[in-house]
């Protein structure tokens, strides 16, 4: 991003500039709405945000308000004046106004802390600075979007709204901005789902509920298809497990007492049923089934496994957040000698997965326990210290970049995470390699070791994809809904121009859908280019006028590149299936 100016000094200045502007949106705010209360405003990454406490919902044209009456203040070149106050001064200005949000932020300033005030013209904040000079140095800005945010980030604390600006000291800069964010938008896997019909969310429903519709259910499949054989080539076998199971089991598995706030809890008659909130406990019930020996080790059980979790509805968003979503979960269950191989293995399933989908720049970190801090960790220390020492040698014997992450470990065993990082440098969670020193214990996970003595398994829990609805998501956006052949929920239209070629449309639909392709045949009586507009999308449409019948050929048309040209069917199926078969991410004109 252009804001990340390596120099210190100016990345400060811009900070000071972002967030002096949220002072002025504040200021404004209050001029025009009379009786607003303030919550916090800090500069963040291309902008600002200020919290409002103000009971009718802000609109678009309350933004051009606002901005205008912002321009104003700016006019005028306000000085920002820094006072040190005593508390009950403080206390009594924030009275004065009703701003019960600044009284509680008052009341938590630390005793050996002085209470600074900052204003400009009749507006005063308590802040601790620094700010720019005067309103007059400000200007290059723009309100973006309003939000819910609840009070300090507590959903128990009433819900604000949040004006989110972008600020930049260059007018090109917030230019080059707006512009990216407008691209992005087209890109929102929430405004696509809904364009390209592949799922909704309706919270009359079930908020962070995903309905997938035939188009999203069929990639959602597409996926599904292409990780199971993945996965039977290297050794895993498939589990199908319940989607519900007493607390008992919960209760053993320890997640009913960390984890109850998540888990959705059904009483049924005397008993209690949980809705499964994780795949883990199910697939533990299964190597539990029978004595295992060391003969059978590596044990590796895969499930596309659905799970319920109880997330806070503020915390909701499109797909990639959501309550209910099918994780791709594997648990791999081995002997100590048989990590490092396991391990890595899994390591390049990410690698190849990941890449398979095109994303090919991902962010790895690798977590570890900061035993000097804490203490509470399960599992001898020198198994720590072999196991951390073999994620570390994975990831280095295969010369992969990684961050190490002191102190991000669970107390049960550190781990490996992979982020997707999209054009945008947003990240997404992505896969997971988790050790496991606490339920092979807590759950007497054995097996008979070549001595006839019975030994704990080590337990590897591990998702490629994540959470599916999460990584389709992020699918979405990364390619901005022009999906690669192979993924494509329809690959190819076939277009008739007019009436007289439907016969001859529907055999060539009929062949392809033969060859396997995912076909539509769009035979309406609508102009060519209105169809070719509407399927846009779509890796490949087929146009079919009295030419191509008379020849018995198409004429293809490639998503982004245009005519490439009138072939035999014949011709077009052997190249568009090779193509499929490489599982080819951008064509040319993907890439243009
Ligand atoms: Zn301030
Ligand atoms: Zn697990």
């Amino acid at each position: 991003m252009r804001d990340e100016i390596s120099n210190k000094s100016d990345r400060l200045g811009l900070e000071e500039y972002r967030h002096s502007t949220a002072h002025v949106l504040a200021d404004a705010v209050k001029q025009l709405f009379p009786g607003t209360k303030l919550g916090i405003g800090p500069a963040i990454k291309n902008g600002f945000y200020y919290d409002f406490d103000q009971e009718s919902r802000f609109s678009d044209s309350d933004f051009v308000a606002i901005e205008k009456r912002m321009r104003e203040i700016i006019a005028k070149d306000l000085p920002f004046e820094r006072s040190v106050v005593s508390r009950e001064e403080a206390r009594r200005i924030f009275e004065a106004q009703g701003e019960s949000y600044k009284l509680e932020l008052l009341s938590k300033v630390p005793d050996d802390e002085e209470v600074v005030l900052y204003r400009h013209g009749d507006f005063v904040d308590l802040c601790r600075g620094p700010h720019v000079e005067s309103t007059g140095r400000l200007g290059v800005f723009k309100l973006t979007s309003v939000a819910g945010a609840y009070w300090l980030g507590d959903e128990h604390n009433p819900m604000l709204q949040r004006i989110y600006g972008a600020a930049f000291t260059d007018e090109r800069e917030l230019e080059e901005h707006l512009r990216l964010v407008e691209e992005a938008k087209k890109r929102d896997h929430r405004i696509l789902g809904r364009q390209l019909d592949l799922f909704s969310i309706d919270e009359e429903a079930g908020a962070g509920l995903v309905y997938w519709h035939p188009n999203g259910a069929m990639l959602k499949h597409i996926i599904e298809d292409f990780w199971l054989k993945e996965h039977l080539k290297r050794g895993y076998e498939l589990l199908s497990t319940p989607h519900i199971a007493k607390s008992s089991l919960w209760h053993a598995s320890g997640h009913y007492s960390y984890y109850k706030e998540n888990m959705y809890i059904l009483p049924v008659g005397n008993e209690e049923y949980v809705l499964k909130p994780m795949n883990c406990p199910m697939h533990l019930q299964v190597y539990r089934s029978r004595v295992r020996s060391y003969r059978e080790l590596p044990i590796r059980y895969a499930e596309l496994g659905t799970v319920y979790r109880r997330e806070r509805s503020g915390t909701l968003h499109g797909m990639f957040r959501v309550r209910g979503f099918t994780q791709d979960d594997a648990h791999i269950f081995c002997t100590p000698e048989q990590v490092e191989a396991e391990v890595g293995s899994v390591v390049d399933l990410a690698l190849h997965m990941l890449k398979v989908f095109g994303f090919e720049q991902l962010g790895i970190d690798l977590s570890l326990m900061d035993r000097g801090k804490r203490q509470d960790y399960i599992g001898d220390p020198e198994v720590w210290d072999r196991s951390e020492a073999i994620l570390r040698k994975v990831l280095q014997a295969k010369s992969l970049d990684f961050r190490e992450m002191l102190g991000e470990a669970a107390f049960y065993g550190p781990k490996i995470d992979f982020q997707l990082v999209d054009i945008y440098g947003h990240k997404q969670q992505g896969a997971t390699i988790q050790l496991d020193f606490n339920l092979p214990k807590r759950l007497d996970l054995d097996y008979i070791g070549s001595d006839g003595s019975e030994q704990h398994v080590v337990l590897i829990h591990r998702t490629i994809l994540g959470a599916l609805e999460r990584f389709v998501a992020a699918l979405i956006e990364s390619c901005g809904g022009a999906f690669p052949l192979w993924l494509s929920p329809k690959q190819i239209a076939v277009l008739p121009i007019t009436d007289t070629q439907h016969e001859f449309a529907s055999k060539v639909r009929d062949d392809l859908l033969d060859a396997g392709f995912r076909v539509l045949l769009d035979d309406r009586n609508e102009k060519l280019g209105f169809k070719i507009r509407e399927h846009t999308k779509l890796p490949y449409l087929l146009i079919i006028g009295k030419r191509e019948q008379a020849e018995g050929s198409v004429s293809v048309r490639r998503r982004f590149e245009g005519q490439i040209g009138a072939m035999k069917l014949d011709e077009f199926i052997s190249m568009a299936r090779e193509e499929a078969q490489k599982r080819v991410i951008f064509t040319e004109g993907d890439r243009r």
